[in-house]
């Protein structure tokens, strides 16, 4: 019994906690987009009061170049009064104006940081768990919309991450993963996405290729980690680590969880078959590719080179 009400308050805590996660979004979501139509509608009002001034110019002007009479003389004195009244609040109401919108951009900046500050990882500097969920998602709407919008999602997890762990501490461990993480960034061009799923393993999706492009870009970038020496702890030491990778490119039938359990699975044979290669499910059945180190490159800076080129055809 009491196990069961222990289970029963971590379960309400979780959905407590999500819930609030979730109410957080939605607030932060709507402050932001009041935010944004509130900056549109000073800089409406700023360009009225310009329109407004120059107005008030021409009008001003054409008072003083009226020939003065007697009985008009009064009211043009009150008129002229009235009008730099006017020029003298629209100034004020300008500054203000001025200032407001300062005042608002930054805090539409300050909101934007936090908000992507919230899909990093602390460590990686790539995108995080929450990252890869909503672009998955995203990319696959995209997708569903436009089937000309394709692209290939690649799990990767590092072999025996554990081993660098073990041999060279823990700190190693976390510079290396820093490293991988800067050089899949490396590797592919800037509207690809990487993110870190959690521990040693990272996602990578390739934006509008092909299956043949996103097999070739796999190779090459788990070629180019392998090519790599990871150095460590300032020490003069590194080391080799290698790479496993599981593929999977979006078809009409698929949704998010589809897609990301076809990847998962081929990533789990590239295990299976002795790590350090990259393998794919299509059409039902495992192909693997990559299996080898591409033997053209004689080292990592002719290989990125090479990859730069490929990457801005
Ligand atoms: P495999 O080839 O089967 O993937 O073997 P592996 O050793 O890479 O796999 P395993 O999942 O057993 O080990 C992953 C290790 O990653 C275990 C965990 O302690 C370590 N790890 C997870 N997160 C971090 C981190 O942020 N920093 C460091 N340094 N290690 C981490
Ligand atoms: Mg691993």
């Amino acid at each position: 019994m009491g196990a069961g009400l222990l289970c029963g308050f971590f379960i309400g805590r979780f959905y407590t906690l999500k819930n609030e996660t979730r109410r957080l979004k939605n607030d932060r979501d709507r402050t932001l987009s009041g935010l944004m139509a509130l900056m549109n509608s000073t800089n409406q009002l700023n360009d009225d009061v310009d329109v407004h001034s120059v107005a008030l110019q021409d009008a001003s002007q054409e008072i003083d170049r009226l020939e003065r009479e007697d009985h008009f003389d009064d009211l043009q004195t009150a008129l002229m009064s009235n009008i730099t009244r006017v020029f003298q609040s629209n100034r004020k109401l300008e500054n203000d104006l001025v200032v407001s919108r300062f005042q608002l951009e930054s805090q539409a900046q300050e909101l934007d940081r936090s908000r992507s500050e919230a899909r990093t990882d602390g460590l990686c500097n790539v995108g995080n768990r929450k990252a890869v969920d909503e672009t998955l998602q995203f990319m696959v709407s995209r997708y569903q919309q436009d089937r000309k919008a394709s692209f290939g999602l690649m799990l990767v997890d590092i072999d025996h991450f554990k081993r660098i762990n073990d041999t060279f501490g823990h700190q190693a461990g976390d510079e290396v993963l820093t490293s991988i993480s800067f050089a899949l960034k490396e590797c592919v061009r800037p509207k690809d996405f990487v993110g870190r799923l959690g521990g040693d393993e990272f996602c990578i999706m390739l934006d509008g290729l092909s299956d043949v492009d996103v097999q070739l870009v796999g190779t090459r970038i788990r070629s180019a980690i392998e090519l790599n020496d990871f150095s460590l702890n300032d020490s003069g030491q590194s080391t080799v680590v290698t790479m496993s990778m599981g593929l999977a490119v979006i078809e009409p039938t698929d949704n998010a969880e589809s897609l990301y359990e076809r990847a998962d699975k081929a990533l789990y044979k590239s295990k299976q078959l002795g790590r350090n290669r990259l393998c794919m499910i299509a059409n039902e059945s495992i192909e693997t590719v990559g299996l080898t180190k591409v033997p053209d490159y004689a080292s990592y800076d002719e290989f990125k080179t090479q990859l730069n080129e490929f990457n801005t055809q």
